[in-house]
């Protein structure tokens, strides 16, 4: 099944019940603190706080998701992207959670040639929060599923706030198990590589008050109007049924890997190392094409500077995979095609996109050959001198005034069989940023990329490693 047809049937199926379809929104958010649009809630939240009314009942989309938390997952697990896309089903005070159980079950486990996705129910499995009888019981009593497939978990998992007073709810999570090939029995409480999470349903049941964290409040009481907001991956569903290991083998993304396996010469499953590689290539250039058509433009800081981030990744990737010169004509081309179906505009608009792709292309690998001039003088002079190491004044110098990656560095410099000193690295990396602080335009730039972390986690994710990503994607470029 066809990633565009799994989506057809999931807003006809909402449709059918009562949902009125919405477009997506952008990935660019109007609230300038959100870098993007990084769940299906994100468009919502208005009515699901309560501000504005909605304007239906019953709502249902398939959403675009960018995720940069999820950079340092990208092909290592199966079901991380960067880009993804989430369909949702919204109840604005109608249907509870009775009515979401409901529709979730029928939808995954009505037969493909009935219009429905086709699961068979021995292969899922559900999780409801610790307290959450009611959502247990539900369960039981509405579908096949054996207690023992119903796993209780605590609020780490299954609680969504937003570390604020208002809404707040247990939610429901629904997963595939891929058999013991994957990995170990019991459940998804037990192995994330075996039991994949497709699908979360939030129950927005309570009103919160005394909030110490995002787990620690006291409920006031019921909400007057409860509402709905689930999510399911897109791509997540896809790979399960079109039968491959990973997203990145889906036919919306598949085409990238083989452009990039084809003009690096190397063969895709040969390699775990390069494997992952191919997943990031793939991955990255499709969420930089999307991120293009939303009109989000290569820069040193917000949402520009992700983009940039991505793209050069992409082209560190290819780098490693052995290919030096030019593949974004390609790659990027490839990408075009198995999205423009779903996504008119990446071809309507694509020759303004090529045009800042090559272009971020070109002054990266510009920086990439200048920094490595520089970088073989100092190996030979390292060397001539009888030192097995290059300095870290050496590698920041690179780092800072060639914009050169210190992974890069660190790879030249093993394969020419010196090491670098990292530490004095780090130290002068330290420094900089300590002195970057009392610089009102670094303070922005910082503000800006931090606090799309802050709003994910309060979005109801369930670790905030954000400060830790951005040090390790200064470091990655
Ligand atoms: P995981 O635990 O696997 O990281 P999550 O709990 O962070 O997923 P949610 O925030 O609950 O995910 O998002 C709802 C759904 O969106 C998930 O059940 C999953 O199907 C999908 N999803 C989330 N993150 C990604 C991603 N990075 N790439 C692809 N799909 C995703
Ligand atoms: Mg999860
Ligand atoms: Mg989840
Ligand atoms: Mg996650």
């Amino acid at each position: 099944m066809k990633t565009a047809e799994i989506a057809q049937r999931y807003l006809d199926y909402f449709e059918k019940n009562g949902h009125t379809i919405v477009p997506s929104a952008s990935l660019v958010t109007d609230d300038p603190a959100l870098l993007f649009t990084v769940a299906g809630m994100v468009p919502f939240i208005p009515y699901l706080s309560g501000d504005v009314p909605a304007p239906y009942p019953r709502a249902a989309d398939v959403q675009k998701c960018i995720r940069t938390l999820d950079i340092e997952e990208v092909g290592h697990t199966p079901r991380h992207g960067t880009f993804f896309q989430m369909l949702g089903n919204w109840s604005f005070g109608d249907y509870f959670k009775e009515g979401a159980i409901r529709f979730a079950w029928e939808l995954l486990t009505t037969p493909d040639a009935d219009g429905g996705l086709g699961f068979d129910p021995k292969d899922l499995w559900v999780t409801v929060y610790e307290e959450d009888d009611e959502a247990h019981d539900l369960w039981l009593t509405l579908t096949d599923l054996p207690e023992e497939r119903i796993q209780r978990l605590g609020k780490d998992t299954n609680y969504w706030s937003t570390g604020l007073p208002g809404p707040a709810g247990p939610c429901s999570e629904i997963f595939f198990d891929r058999g013991p090939a994957y990995g170990i029995d019991g459940g998804p409480a037990t192995d994330d590589d075996r039991y994949v999470e497709i699908w979360n349903l939030v129950f927005m049941q309570y009103e919160i008050t005394n909030v110490q964290s995002k787990y620690d409040f006291d409920i006031v009481g019921e909400l007057p109007h409860k509402n709905i907001d689930t999510g399911m991956g897109l791509e997540r569903v896809a790979f399960i049924k079109q039968g491959v290991d990973n997203m990145y083998e889906t036919d919306q993304v598949r085409p990238v890997l083989d452009k990039a396996v084809e003009l690096s010469g190397r063969t895709y499953g040969a390699d775990h190392q390069d494997d992952i590689r191919f997943r990031v290539v793939a991955d990255h250039v499709r969420s930089s094409l999307m991120l293009l058509s939303d009109g989000v433009t290569p820069s040193n800081d917000g949402r520009g500077y992700i983009l940039r981030r991505l793209m050069r990744r992409a082209i560190r990737s290819m780098r490693l995979l052995g290919v030096e010169g030019a593949t974004f004509k390609e790659l990027f081309a490839a990408s075009r095609d198995a999205m423009k179906d779903a996504y008119p505009i990446v071809e309507t608009d694509y020759p303004r996109m090529e045009q800042y792709a090559l272009a971020e292309e070109a002054t990266f690998l510009r920086t990439l050959a200048s920094g490595s001039n520089l970088l073989d003088e100092t190996i030979v002079q390292t060397k001539g001198a009888g030192g097995s190491s290059v300095s870290g004044s050496e590698a920041f110098l690179l780092h800072d005034t060639y914009g050169f990656p210190i992974d890069l560095t660190l790879e030249i410099a093993e394969e020419a069989g010196l090491t670098v000193d990292r530490a004095a690295f780090d130290a002068l990396m330290h420094e900089q940023r300590t002195r970057a602080k009392t610089d009102a335009k670094a303070r922005k730039r910082q503000l800006a990329d931090t606090s799309v972390y802050r709003d994910l986690r309060a979005l109801g994710e369930t670790s905030f490693t954000g400060y830790t990503d951005l040090e390790t994607a200064s470091t990655v470029l």
